[in-house]
């Protein structure tokens, strides 16, 4: 069977309804395939994310999938320096912790409401080219062979991306550039409820971090992201049991969820555009390379690249050429970000832990304004020049 569309986009996650709503608001005849059974489950997510970006991308915060709303962060150094920062300061770092599955199907509730189709259990297999160029998708559907014919292709598959390979893009990871995480939803914790944790340093998280994010009521995502290259496969999973065996606030805390997952850790794709197709969020590597996260960085690629095949429906040319608004697009936005992030996450991953405990000391003491990536690296170029070498322009 042959379905036809002017968009085909792949994956139901926030970049995928993030660009078939903006699509089908566009005017285009779009359908978003998902091969799970359900939109946002299994969760694989930490679920935090930070409040300034929503309104950038059209999204009204709603209670129904704003699981607890954080008043500020902690990090702590392998020594146990806290640096704590609260609302005031921590600007665009802290936010919500989410009911991601919520959310997911609220994105994609969105899409349906600006007119695009869904097609669950449906899986990508392969694309079509005809003369070369890409004309569409082949698809499982419910068991059923189907094939999806469009002008147009979207590649919101996530990490795990396959589709922008077959069409040609080059999106393999160094293996610095992964981070593997194990989360745990542990119940019965003694957290504080209104505070996300970042626990940092080589014998807590090498090359990564561990987190604390609540979810209420004694509820919380523990988990951790260590690098490729400095660990072996069953490490998150040794580095988190220890942390959590030895913490007392968790002593009469048990896991009742397990979430596994990779994340990219490099500055996005060197290009996520060809002929008739568009790589959006984890898919295009686009994805913040300290902190993992990459919600919002899906949203908003989503939303450029409908903005963008709007635009090229105007005179049908959905070329590589056409497509490059949408690189100038994320570039513009954050591309400076990600590269100065991606270097800042290089270098602290080289760092011992008596340094590590120098810097939140340093950053704790100092007064800084508003908190986040930028202003904190400000504070340790300062005093640790060596640091930043190498991206000190970025900052
Ligand atoms: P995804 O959300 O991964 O969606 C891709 C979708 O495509 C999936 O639903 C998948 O089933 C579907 N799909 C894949 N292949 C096919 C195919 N062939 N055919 C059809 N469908 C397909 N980010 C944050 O902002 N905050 C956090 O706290 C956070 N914590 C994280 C914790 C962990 C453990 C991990 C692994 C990631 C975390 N992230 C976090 C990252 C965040 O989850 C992703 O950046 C975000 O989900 C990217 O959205 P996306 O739409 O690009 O991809």
């Amino acid at each position: 069977k042959i379905y036809r569309c002017d968009v085909v986009v792949v994956g139901g996650g926030p970049g995928g309804s993030m660009a078939a709503k903006f699509c089908a608001q566009g005017g285009l005849d779009t359908i978003m395939i998902e091969k799970k059974a359900e939109i946002g489950a299994p969760l694989r997510c930490a679920e935090g994310v930070s409040k300034k970006w929503l309104e950038e991308v059209g999204i009204e915060p709603d209670p129904t999938w704003i699981c607890a709303d954080m008043v500020g962060a902690v990090i702590r150094s392998p020594s146990g320096y806290e640096f704590k920062l609260d609302e005031s300061q921590a600007g665009s770092e802290v936010g919500y912790v989410l009911e991601r599955h919520l959310f997911d199907k609220a994105l994609a509730r969105d899409a349906v409401a600006a007119g695009a189709r869904i097609m669950m259990r449906t899986s990508c297999t392969d694309v079509i080219k005809e003369n070369g160029k890409l004309i569409g998708i082949k698809c499982k559907s419910m068991g059923e062979k189907i094939e999806i014919h469009a002008k147009a292709i979207v590649a919101a598959d996530g990490f795990e991306s396959q589709v922008g390979r077959w069409a040609g893009i080059e999106t393999k990871l160094d293996l610095n550039d992964i981070c593997s995480c194990l989360q745990y939803r542990m119940v019965n914790a003694d957290i504080d409820p209104e505070y996300c944790e970042f626990d940092i340093g080589m014998k807590i998280a090498p090359g990564g971090y561990l987190w604390i994010f609540p979810k209420g009521n004694g509820v919380a995502n523990v988990g951790i992201g260590v690098m490729g290259k400095l660990c072996k496969n069953a490490d998150a999973k040794k580095y988190l049991d220890k942390f959590i065996a030895e913490d007392p606030r968790f002593k009469n805390s048990q896991a009742v969820e397990v979430v596994a997952g990779m994340v990219s850790t490099c500055p996005g794709l060197d290009c996520a555009v060809a002929d008739n197709i568009i790589l959006v969020g984890d898919a295009a590597r686009i994805i913040d390379p300290i902190t993992g996260g990459g919600i919002c960085h899906a949203c908003r690629t989503g939303m450029y690249a409908g903005q963008v095949l709007t635009e090229c429906a105007k005179t049908g040319d959905f070329s590589k050429k056409a497509l490059m608004p949408y690189e100038k697009m994320w570039r513009d936005r954050m591309e400076d970000k990600l590269y100065r992030n991606w270097m800042a996450k290089e270098r602290l991953a080289e760092l011992d832990d008596d340094t590590i405990d120098e810097l939140v000391k340093l950053i704790s003491g100092s007064d800084i304004k508003e908190v986040n990536v930028y202003n904190l690296l400000k504070v340790i170029k300062e005093r640790f020049p060596k640091v930043v070498e190498g991206f000190e322009d970025l900052i």
